[in-house]
């Protein structure tokens, strides 16, 4: 359905509203092109809204309700595809921006919309993607001031080629209908940060975030949509770690089947320093994307776990000595284990953190961010230990280095990105500072074993390999 057809529709319906009005009752199938906008006028207050839609590849509608007029009420998205930084199906534009899609391109799909009171729940395939509840007094930038919960008709607008929708009922629903899962107390999104990044489409993602100390599926998803955060939910692959953790190929690809329905992006954490030989290439390919830390050295031969203060010691090293070291294993696990971010970045043993601004002086600061340039490797920004500072964070901006902003969170309850967000607003960092896993180059490199705590089995992937500190793994192109 063209454009021009879009209007003629709306104006015969504005001309004779009455007469129109049955015609004009939401049929159950539609196509909506770009530029397309179909009205459907008859106001409503609660209702359900169930269907199919079917996107073709990079195509984009939105549907809105509560729009007695184009500048007021809410916009659901549907778009699928890569994860590579545009807002995907299920969205609550501009309010709760999702960044993964549990549907895709070519291949019918359900969703529904379901609006209670000043509540909404957007589910996706079935899966509950979206749950907001409109607080008392809802923060709006200039250009979304429109958007709160009232009464209206609804729409349907194309945004980028064609998007067809089927099987479409909307069943209006009392007044005082209320929703059926669990509303949390809204934000107060006069003081919140993530609301303001929301409505000028900031990518607001947790990437690092653990099913542990208690937190489960669940209710990460209701904190996610509380504060208005996507959660990337990591398993740790490897070992040594604390909290869910895979040892297997098996096992991490039977998380995974499981976790492509939830509502999260699929992170993954490598962990201890043998993970990447470990596990088949093709596993760590199937998650959104991979990181690891510099929390686990090898010192003699031996794993040395440095955020334990049981564990850590200089091993008859000055601090200076130390943290030569620390550079040089840095750049060792970055170059020879193949991950998209560099997580807990610049992290030092609680004995040295009261002199982290001295410690890591300009030289070894360069050496670190020379490593992550040359292999595509982005920095995450940790709200929990609230590195790397911000002189370090405009240093690595400066490289062009992306960035990602990670918790790494061990008990079910954590914050709410605040340094990270805080970080990003003094550094100055934009959309396009971020990292998303479209720009991955991680599958285009190989693990390469580094030293003997690191060497591989023989019939391990990379059994043929011999170990060598020297070894120079190849660098991927961009
Ligand atoms: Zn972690």
């Amino acid at each position: 359905m063209g454009g021009m057809k879009t209007n003629v529709f709306l104006f015969a319906f504005l001309a004779a509203a009455s007469a129109v009005a049955a015609s004009a009752a939401l049929p159950s199938g539609l196509e909506v092109d770009a530029g397309d906008r179909l009205v459907f006028p008859e106001p409503l207050r609660n209702f359900e809204l169930r269907g199919e839609f079917l996107t073709d590849p990079d195509a984009e509608a939105a549907v809105g309700f509560h729009c007695p007029d184009e500048a007021s009420g809410y916009e659901v998205l549907f778009r699928n595809g890569p994860v590579d930084g545009t807002r995907k199906s299920g969205s609550l534009s501009h309010v709760r921006n999702l960044y993964r899609s549990l549907a895709a391109d070519g291949v019918w799909s359900g969703f529904s919309i379901d609006v209670r009171g000043k509540t909404v729940e957007v589910r996706i395939r079935d899966v509950p993607v979206v749950r907001y509840a409109e607080p008392a007094d809802p923060w709006r930038s200039a250009a979304h001031r429109g958007q709160r919960f009232g009464r209206g008709g609804l729409t349907f607008a194309g945004v980028k080629g064609r998007v067809r929708f089927r099987n479409l009922v909307c069943t209006p629903l009392p007044d005082d209908a209320r929703p059926a899962w669990p509303v949390r107390a809204p934000v107060d999104e006069r003081t919140d940060r993530a609301i303001r990044l929301q409505q000028r489409d900031f990518p607001v993602i947790d990437w690092h975030v653990h099913l542990k100390g208690g937190l489960t599926r669940a209710e990460a998803f209701e904190k996610s949509q509380n504060y208005g955060i996507n959660y990337g939910v990591a398993p740790n692959l490897g070992e040594g770690g604390v909290g869910e953790m895979f040892l297997t190929d098996a096992a991490a690809r039977g998380y995974l089947a499981e976790a492509r329905r939830w509502p999260f992006l699929c992170s993954a954490q490598g962990e201890g320093r043998r993970w990447a030989f470990q596990f088949a290439p093709s596993t760590f390919a199937a998650f959104d994307c991979l990181f690891t830390d510099s929390m686990t050295v090898v010192d003699g031969g031996r794993p040395l776990r440095i955020y334990r203060a049981d564990e850590f010691k200089l091993n008859g090293r000055t601090e200076e000595e130390w943290m030569d070291f620390l550079v040089s294993q840095i750049e060792n696990i970055l170059a020879h284990e193949p991950v998209d971010i560099y997580a807990n970045a610049t992290f030092l043993p609680e004995p040295l953190q009261p002199r982290y601004e001295e410690l890591w002086t300009a030289p070894r600061v360069k050496r670190v961010l020379d490593t992550l340039a040359r292999y595509g490797i982005a920095l995450e920004i940790s709200a929990r230990y609230k590195i790397p500072s911000l002189r370090i964070i405009s240093a690595a901006k400066a490289r062009g280095i992306k960035f990602t902003f990670g918790t790494n969170n061990e008990k079910s309850e954590f914050g709410r990105l605040e340094y990270a967000l805080d970080a990003a607003e003094k550094c100055g960092l934009t959309k396009e500072d971020m990292w998303f896993p479209s720009l991955s180059v991680r599958a285009a490199r190989k693990a390469v074993p580094w030293n003997t705590f690191g060497v591989p089995p023989a019939a391990g992937p990379q059994g043929t390999a011999a170990p060598s500190s020297q070894a120079e793994p190849p660098v991927p192109s961009r």
